[in-house]
């Protein structure tokens, strides 16, 4: 989007809001903090330096020191040591926590490390490290990304020639050391600058992935001073949301005030890139971190010894959690409770991922917000289900459920429902084939057939706001969306996140969000008319939701449905893409021609996001292994890792026998169930940095990053015989075939899997349960 849209677009949000004006008044009384970074003034820190420039921390009620790595300091202790202390840091953190250090992890900014080792191109493998001259490794360290590399290639500590570090590449580029540990943010850039060619061993490649630049405090500082550190916590993370909007304005404010390393422009854009990867903004929320995670690197800390395997891996203490808004019933509305035994309510049966009954049990978004407001009312709330939206409409008006979960209110409605404030809000798009252009105007479509579902709110709003709408009302969204498919309908009208989340499931590539409504699904509780006291209940129960519990549900449904394909982020910039058409239609009305060359341009942009999301599907619904989109992703990903920076790797390609049979004698069903177990099978016999995906049919393809041939050739026996040695139920033996080949300079990945699939023929020439390695030159 162009800068002026987003300004405008902000505004309108109500984003556009004082700092400017009041950052620079007169000072209130402010509480003086610290904060230490983990190493010097750079871009890995930007939403910090952001805070404290844009007035954050001030409005706050916080002036905050920030202060660099010093070799001097042990960070934690020092964050110990007093109040008002706060600091970032690897993920040693979590084994400080286990050893019993009383600190409290904030928030988490990297989802992963940046620390790498580069080598000498002769070394291909964090194997190869073996004996040879490593500097820095003995200073890095405790950032467990790199021991856990080093420690899953057999590679320990006392067979490398420790070498201190310079901080510089000098030594590395004359060659004086086979390998250094670096950053891939900052040491990449000067190694590309000077031409040095060299290999990159990168954990995050080899399955080690570790949280990175983790905001850390006291328990102490918690206890004694909680809303500050709240305070804290929630403008930095606004200060790492401006970073990111702001990217060149934050490198301006680097370089002009934050730049102790004497950073280029350059280096620093760099950075921001690689920051901005390793935060990965799309899939996890700012800041946010899970206990799954946590857990996971306490095990690695046990299997590298660091931790008693013995320690109680309990993460209680150590996680901050935003604190619940509180409900404030009157003695009235708290006595109404207590004489009701519960409340009913109706659901759409068919409203993904708002809402949908499966098997009579309430699912969804709303589904999560009501148990949340079963817990701060301590009442039961109790699911009516019924077959579809118009018969909960039904239900509603004949008092057989007191409440809709989720909906709008209407003139029609409100006749025997009254509705809380919205809980939920998503815009109201258009979907159509994807060979239809983008509409740009509503008024112009409106005579064509448009389907909707049966008695939703828009029906009755629309009808009156375009008298002339051509509207086709259907009994739900995927039979609507089906006939948009098969041209029965031009298009179809529904929420951004149900349409979206539908045509990701069902028809991919062939419909498309093609426009939207300047109307928004305004989304609250529906409470029965006659009972004002339970309406006033709920109101206040839906303004107790807190920013933490909000964005914990929607991320839960986004991660769900991230396996299904859809990413609700990138929804918000296809809503902030498509909002921003609607400013330029009335900017078109000024300059016409510049508004149609930035038409153009914001087109482009949703047609992209929308590519975007398609390529979110990555896995297979079958066997729940990537599916052949992601494969082909990675793929492309290693064959660039490999002649970029010569991280060998090899593939194999492996085929079930005679699985045609399987299905003539036990059917289908069972065909798919052996299926399902060989994945699982599969998936333990690898390890971790090894990747897995169902190429198709019974075919499965496995990445295997630093492995050569003669060794990805033993895990491929190794494979064929857990495979014969295990029982899949079918009373005899399953065999596999397999091909193997290994990567080489100047082969793409499609030859390369052309090698593999040869070598499988072979073996299936060669009488099958064997495994083939493709010829040494490609
Ligand atoms: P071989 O590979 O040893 O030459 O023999 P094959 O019988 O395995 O032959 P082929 O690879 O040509 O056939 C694969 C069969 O796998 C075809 C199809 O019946 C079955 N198949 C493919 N996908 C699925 C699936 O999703 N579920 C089930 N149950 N069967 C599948
Ligand atoms: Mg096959
Ligand atoms: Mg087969």
């Amino acid at each position: 989007m162009k800068p002026i849209f987003v300004a405008i677009f902000m505004f309108f949000l109500g984003f556009a809001n004082s700092d400017a004006i009041f950052a620079q008044t007169s000072e209130p009384d402010l509480e003086t903090v610290q904060l230490r970074l983990q190493w010097k003034h750079q871009f890995e820190f930007a939403g910090f330096y952001a805070a404290k420039e844009k007035g954050f921390y001030r409005e706050a009620g916080l002036d905050v020191d920030i202060l660099e790595f010093d070799g001097g300091v042990e960070t934690v202790g020092e964050v110990l040591a007093a109040e008002g202390r706060y600091a970032v840091g690897y993920s040693s953190l979590v084994n400080d926590y286990l050893s019993g250090k009383p600190v409290v992890l904030l928030a988490n900014i990297l989802k992963r490390s940046p620390v790498a080792i580069v080598a000498q191109p002769q070394i291909r493998s964090p194997r190869d490290l073996v004996g040879k001259r490593v500097m820095g490794v003995a200073e890095t360290i405790s950032t467990l990304a790199l021991s856990m590399m080093l420690e899953r290639f057999g590679v320990p500590f006392d067979t490398i020639q420790l070498v201190p570090p310079t901080y510089r590449v000098d030594e590395f580029v004359r060659g004086d050391v086979d390998a250094m540990v670096v950053f891939t943010s900052n040491e990449i850039f000067d190694l590309d600058r000077a031409g040095k060619r060299y290999t990159l061993l990168n954990p995050s490649v080899y399955g080690a992935e570790y949280y990175d630049v983790n905001l850390f405090t006291s328990r102490k500082e918690l206890d004694h001073h909680f809303s500050r550190a709240q305070r804290f916590r929630q403008a930095s993370l606004r200060g790492w949301e401006y970073a990111l909007q702001n990217e060149s304005e934050i490198i301006e404010l680097i370089l002009n005030k934050y730049n102790s390393q004497h950073k280029s422009r350059e280096s620093l854009l760099f950075e921001a890139a690689q920051i901005r990867s390793a935060m990965m903004p799309k899939v996890h929320p700012i800041g946010s971190f899970t206990e799954q995670r946590l857990q996971m690197i306490a095990g690695d800390l046990v299997q590298l010894g660091r931790v008693p395997a013995d320690t109680p891996l309990n993460f209680e203490s150590f996680i901050f959690q935003e604190p619940r808004q509180e409900l404030k019933l009157t003695e009235r509305e708290r006595r109404y409770l207590a004489e009701r035994k519960s409340i009913t309510y109706c659901a759409d049966p068919d409203w993904m991922p708002f809402e949908k009954i499966e098997n009579g049990v309430h699912k969804g978004m709303s589904a999560e917000f009501f148990k949340l407001f079963e817990q701060k009312l301590n009442i039961p709330l109790k699911l009516t289900p019924t077959r579809s939206w118009s018969e909960s409409l039904t239900f509603a008006k004949q008092r057989h459920c007191d409440l809709f979960s989720l909906a709008m209110p209407t003139p029609e409605r409100q006749v025997y429902m009254n509705f809380t404030p919205p809980y939920i809000r998503y815009p109201l798009v258009i979907a159509t084939r994807s060979d239809t252009m983008f509409i740009l105007e509503l008024e112009s479509v409106m005579d064509r057939p448009l389907g909707i579902v049966r008695g939703y709110a828009f029906v009755e709003l629309l009808k009156r706001k375009y008298p002339g709408i051509n509207l086709v009302e259907v009994e739900t969204l995927a039979d609507g969306l089906e006939m948009v498919a098969n041209g029965e309908l031009f298009g179809f009208i529904d929420s951004l996140g149900a349409a979206g989340y539908q045509i990701q499931r069902r028809h991919i590539g062939e419909l498309k969000i093609a426009g939207k409504f300047d109307e928004n699904w305004e989304l609250g509780i529906g409470v029965r008319n006659d009972d004002p006291i339970l309406l006033g209940i709920l109101s206040k129960v839906v303004a107790t939701i807190t920013p933490d519990e909000r964005r914990d549900i929607e991320s839960h449904w986004f991660s769900i449905s991230y396996q299904q394909g859809l990413d609700y982020r990138l929804f918000m910039q296809i809503m902030a893409v498509a909002l921003a058409i609607g400013l330029m239609l009335l900017y078109h009305l000024f300059t016409q021609r510049s508004a149609m060359r930035k038409l153009r341009a914001a087109h482009a942009e949703v047609r992209e996001k929308s590519k975007e999301l398609e390529s979110l599907s990555i896995t297979d619904k079958l066997t729940g292994l990537n599916n052949r989109l992601k494969l082909d992703e990675d793929l492309g990903r290693y064959a660039d890792h490999f002649s970029r920076y010569g991280n060998i790797y090899s593939v194999m390609l492996l085929d079930i026998d005679y699985f045609k049979k399987v299905n003539d004698v036990f059917g289908h069903m069972e065909g798919d169930r052996v299926l399902k177990d060989a994945a699982s099978l599969l998936t333990h016999c690898l390890r971790k940095s090894d990747i897995i995906g169902r190429w198709g049919g019974e075919e499965f393809l496995i990445i295997c990053p630093g492995t050569a041939l003669n060794e990805c050739m033993s895990l491929a026996e190794k494979l064929r015989q857990r495979f014969q040695q295990h029982d899949f139920g079918l009373g005899a033996p399953q065999s596999i075939s397999l091909g193997v080949a290994q990567c080489e300079q100047g082969v793409g990945s499609d030859d390369l899997l052309s090698a593999a699939d040869a070598a499988l023929y072979r073996a299936k020439q060669g009488g099958r349960n064997r495994a083939c390695a493709a010829s040494v030159s490609l």
